[in-house]
């Protein structure tokens, strides 16, 4: 069955990134490495960062695989890890740390609020042996987005490591990565560039990730070693996902058609105002009050009616849409992303369609 995905990943791509895949390409051809640094070259624009100061690796796997690669291998024995959580995302960290046995401490914050650098600062201030920060941008739990600009000053006042899982929000949202200070940003294939999955892809600031060599944890995910590779040519150190990758640079020339990270903001902003506007004249309240993020929303189960979310799941696949389960632990919710390509017509469909559920549940 067909349908377009309003998930935050994998998404809705077009019929030109899918038809990228169709050609079977060789790991150690020229050609093919090539593609490889041209890809790492765009990320590196669109990150608005020099070659001089940062390099992007990119890495095997989903999303996840980015972040531990980062975490295990860059967070020496002598550093101590503060991690922001305030959802699922921020959480999975917390476990990477723990798996790995990395010194760290958690700052949790509910699923509704973003972390306060006040609260970074007090903490900094109790535990001085704090040499490192790790947060998310887009926490795609919620929906909300974190303010990476106040954490990230403080993270520079106190020469700080600053690691950002910019998952869900990077190519989606403008982000001067060099002036925000990130020595380590990790996204993936799948999410706002609107590639198809199978890998990450990490902006690292080059002095960091040099001096951090030798500290991996695991021979995979070793992302000094990965760097050194890829920097030599252009080659992965291991069997790279080549369809993902043709794909991927499909997406991003498709980005600067659009008119780069700026126009599809714009985009994904006016899908995810309408969405809302439209969730809430049919009677759903989003679960984020303050700083809602433009990619994906948590709406609450209906008061008072009844509410199933598998009928209304396969209401909505029966007519062309795919939604999420809400991932909130204390409330009922479901997600709707806006993100991937998807324009206002189809938010606009969508919603003709939630209306006509909405008349079933009531007359049933
Ligand atoms: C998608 C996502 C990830 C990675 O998830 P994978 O399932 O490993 O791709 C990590 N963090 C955030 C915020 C995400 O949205």
């Amino acid at each position: 069955m067909r349908y377009k995905l309003l998930t935050p990943g994998p998404l809705t791509t077009t019929t030109t990134v899918k038809k990228a895949m169709m050609t079977d390409q060789c790991t150690w051809d020229q050609d093919y490495k090539e593609i490889t640094q041209e890809i790492r070259q765009r990320l590196l624009s669109l990150a608005e960062v020099s070659e001089e100061d940062y390099t992007t690796v990119l890495m095997q796997g989903s999303g996840s695989f980015g972040v531990e690669s980062v975490l295990s291998s860059m967070i020496t024995p002598e550093d101590h890890l503060l991690v922001c959580a305030n959802g699922a995302y921020g959480k999975r960290m917390v476990e990477m740390c723990q798996r790995h046995g990395l010194t760290h401490t958690v700052y949790e914050v509910p699923e509704n609020e973003i972390p306060k650098a006040a609260k970074v600062q007090q903490l900094l201030n109790d535990q001085p042996t704090i040499s490192a920060i790790a947060m998310v941008h887009s926490e795609t739990t919620s929906g909300i987005l974190n303010d990476l600009t106040e954490i990230s000053a403080l993270a520079k006042a106190n020469e700080l490591l600053f690691i950002v899982d910019a998952m869900s929000s990077f190519g989606g949202i403008p982000m001067n990565v060099a002036e925000l200070n990130i020595d380590f940003l990790v996204s993936s294939s799948n999410k706002c560039i609107q590639g198809v999955p199978g890998f990450s892809f990490i902006i690292a600031k080059r002095d960091e990730l040099e001096k951090r060599k030798g500290h991996a944890r695991t021979l995979s995910l070793d992302l000094y070693d990965q760097y050194q590779v890829m920097e030599k040519d252009g080659k992965w150190r291991f069997t790279s996902p080549t369809h993902t990758v043709l794909a991927f640079l499909q997406a991003l020339k498709e980005l600067e058609l659009e008119g780069g990270i700026e126009q599809r903001y714009l985009r994904y902003l006016t899908n995810n105002h309408l969405l809302r506007q439209k969730m809430e004249e049919l009677g759903y309240e989003t679960f984020i009050e303050k700083n809602q993020g433009p990619f994906i929303t948590s709406f609450l189960y209906l008061k008072d009616r009844p509410f199933s979310f598998n009928n209304f799941y396969y209401h909505l696949k029966h007519n062309g849409f795919v939604i999420y389960p809400g991932k909130i632990s204390a409330r009922d919710c479901f997600r709707i992303g806006n993100i991937g390509e998807i324009y206002p017509e189809d938010i606009h469909r969508l919603a003709e369609i939630i209306e006509k559920y909405s008349e079933v549940a009531y007359v049933n």
